[in-house]
Formats: C-alpha cells, structure tokens, sequence
C-alpha cells in the first residue's frame, strides 16, 4: 500500500498531510520529526481513545516521547470553554512547554477542541492532527482552523493555528458508524462539485467501493480532497474569499440543521440535501444542465444520503436564513456550481424566487 504525501504550502507554516492504510504507527516518528521536545499529551475522546489511543501511545514512546493521555467525553456538546478548561489543566500539571507537542486523535470535535487548546496554551504550541472520522480527514485537519462552541452559537471562538503534520490512517474508517460514514462522503462530493470535475465521475464510477470503505479507493479519494483543501487554504489561508466555495451545499444546509435542532439530521446529511438544492438553483440561473443536476442527485442517492428538503414553512425558513445581520442588509451569497467541477458565487435579495426554484413550503 502507498503512503500518499502532499504539502500544504504556507510559507513557514507549511506541513505535511500523509495519506495512507496501516500508517497510524508511523505517528512516533511524524512528531518526532515535528518537535524538538519529549513530552506529548494525545489528545482524545472517550470513543476513539479505546481504539486507537493505545497504538499511538505505544509509537510515540518507541520515538522517545513522553506521553500524556487526555479523554474528553464524546460528542459536539462537550465543544466548550468547560472541556478546554480541563485540557488546560492537564497540559498544565503534564509540565507541557512550548516545544512540547499536542496529538488530536479523533473526529472534527476533537481536533478543532485540541487544536484550540495548542493554539492558545503558553500562546501557542505545536500540534499535529491524526483524525479519524471521514469529515475530519477531508476536510476540518487540513486548513488551520480550530475552536470551541459558545452557548450562544457555533465555533464562536477559535484562532488559526496550522498544524505541524496531519497523518490519516484510512483504517480507522472500518470502526466509523455508518452515518457518520456517510455524512463524510457528503463532503468528498462537494469537492467533486465545486472544484475538480474528473474527481466527481471518479466518485460516480466508485461507489460500491466508497461503500465498501475500500481502502485503496479511499486513500485516492481522500489525497485528492486534501489537494484540493490546501490548494484552496493556500490561496486564502483566513477566508476572506476563495474559501467560501467549499460552503457549497451549506447554507440550505445550516438551516436544515438549525431547523431539525442539529441532533436529528447530521451535518454531511444537511450538506447532501444543501447540494441537491444548489444544483437546481444552479441550473435554475442557467450556471448548469439538467443534466448536472440529475448526475449530482443520483451520486448523493446513491450512496445513500438523502436529498430531500424537511417542510417547515417559507418563513421559518427565512428567519434561520436570514439570521445573519449581513444577510439581511445585503441578501444571501449562494456557492453555484457551474456545470460540474467549478463554482460561481451569487448574491441572491429575493429569497421568495428562490424558496419557489427550491420547493421551500410545498
Ligand atoms: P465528531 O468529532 O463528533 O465524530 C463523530 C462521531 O464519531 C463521534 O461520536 C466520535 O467519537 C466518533 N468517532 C470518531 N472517529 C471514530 C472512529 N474511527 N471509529 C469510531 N467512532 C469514531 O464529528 P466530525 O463529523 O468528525 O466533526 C464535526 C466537528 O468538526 C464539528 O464540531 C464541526 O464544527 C467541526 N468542523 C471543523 C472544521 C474546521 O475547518 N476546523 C471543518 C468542518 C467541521
Ligand atoms: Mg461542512
């Protein structure tokens, strides 16, 4: 099996993103090369930690490391200023220091919590991202950004900190829910969408090996969403343009999560039926055929993600559109594709148009 290697060129914040199977023992010998110090706090949670904690520990030691354990409890809710709290205080009484090292080990929870906490413990301290849920081998370890929730709304407070290695094991995919499976692939689709064309008839030419969670099939697929990521992330490290089209399928998205309470429809789920709305949106504004359309909603069904819209009513799904003060004042910018493997973003005013083109309130 290969072991695919990109870089994600920042300057002096360039790193390394390894994509592979049966790489995650590999983990001693990547942060060796990442710090100079001997003490590493393994970052994790209560679900991942008894899978795979074990055998990264076991590396770091063998590489000459000094390890620290840490498990937060599993799930969003637990994204807060009371669980880096108690990070800190194990990073503290650990006696970490500035060339000490931080390992995420798990879902995007995990590393945006565990990133934060190195961007902010001592001002600042170098971590490296082994992530181990599809959405997070994608899309949240690569780019920098990291963060907790605030209770009056999501990844409220955060900074960019660029991890020093990102290393992904596709083997940790075989002990990942279904629907967590799923909700990742959402996300490999609307790379293939928005940004890289010949990447989305190889995902339509692949899907009983998507399924299957071949691995072969899944480092191919998962090195080519890391390009992508850093090609982007490369041209705007912060966000304050190109970024924005890997919102593709999110802002229909977020409001089907925001109207479902963010428990009963996951965030891949949301995205898938975001697409779809997108795509007729797209060739609606005549930026695609319908017959990009059709090929977009028969790639998201037939992996088995759904496509349709939850019918609450045009206005409530106004308010949870338009809660934005932006949005408000200036109308919505929607991510288009155009045609499939490019992108165009649109400011839309009239949201009614829109609710009509989508079937909103029927
Ligand atoms: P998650 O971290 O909650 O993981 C989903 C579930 O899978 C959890 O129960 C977790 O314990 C479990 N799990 C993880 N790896 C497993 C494995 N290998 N085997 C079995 N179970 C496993 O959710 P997620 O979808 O990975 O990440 C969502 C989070 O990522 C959100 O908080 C979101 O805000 C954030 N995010 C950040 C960025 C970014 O750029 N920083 C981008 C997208 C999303
Ligand atoms: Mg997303």
């Amino acid at each position: 099996m290969t072991i695919e290697t990109l870089r994600v060129e920042l300057g002096e914040r360039s790193y390394d993103i390894r994509v592979g199977s049966a790489i995650i023992g590999t983990i001693g010998a990547v942060c060796r090369d990442a710090v100079a110090g001997r003490r590493v706090a393994v970052v994790t949670n209560t679900t991942v930690g008894p899978l795979y904690a074990g055998g990264v520990a076991d590396s770091l030691t063998a590489a000459g490391f000094n390890v620290l354990r840490i498990e937060i409890p599993d799930g969003e809710e637990h994204k807060t200023s009371a669980t880096l709290n108690r990070v800190y205080d194990r990073l503290v009484n650990g006696g970490l220091t500035r060339d000490s090292l931080v390992v995420a080990l798990g879902g995007g929870v995990v590393g945006d919590l565990a990133g934060y906490a190195a961007a902010t413990y001592l001002r600042g301290i170098p971590f490296v991202q082994v992530p181990t849920t599809l959405l997070a081998q994608v899309d949240s370890s690569v780019g920098g950004k990291t963060g907790i929730n605030h209770p009056l709304g999501k990844n409220l407070i955060g900074a960019f900190h660029q991890p020093r290695a990102v290393l992904i094991d596709v083997d940790t995919l075989a002990t990942l829910p279904r629907r967590e499976y799923l909700g990742g692939l959402a996300e490999v689709i609307k790379y293939g969408v928005v940004l890289d064309g010949e990447f989305f008839a190889f995902l339509e030419q692949n899907v009983s090996a998507l399924l299957g969670r071949d691995r072969q099939t899944l480092v191919r697929a998962i090195t080519r969403c890391c390009a992508l990521k850093a090609w982007v992330v490369e041209q705007d490290e912060r966000e304050a343009g190109l970024r924005a089209v890997l919102n593709y399928g999110h802002t229909f998205g977020h409001a089907v999560e925001a109207l479902t309470g963010y428990t009963a429809v996951l965030h891949g789920e949301a995205v898938a039926i975001g697409m779809v709305r997108a795509a007729v949106l797209a060739e609606a504004r005549g930026y695609s055929s319908a017959g990009d359309t059709r090929r977009i909603r028969a790639l998201v069904e037939a992996v088995g993600l759904p496509t349709g819209l939850p019918s609450f009513d045009a206005d409530s799904y106004r308010d949870v559109l338009l809660r934005d003060k932006k949005a408000r004042d200036r109308g919505l910018d929607f991510v288009l594709n155009r045609g499939i493997g490019s992108h165009e973003i649109v400011r839309i005013e009239n949201l009614s148009e829109v609710f009509g083109i989508c079937g909103v309130g029927e």
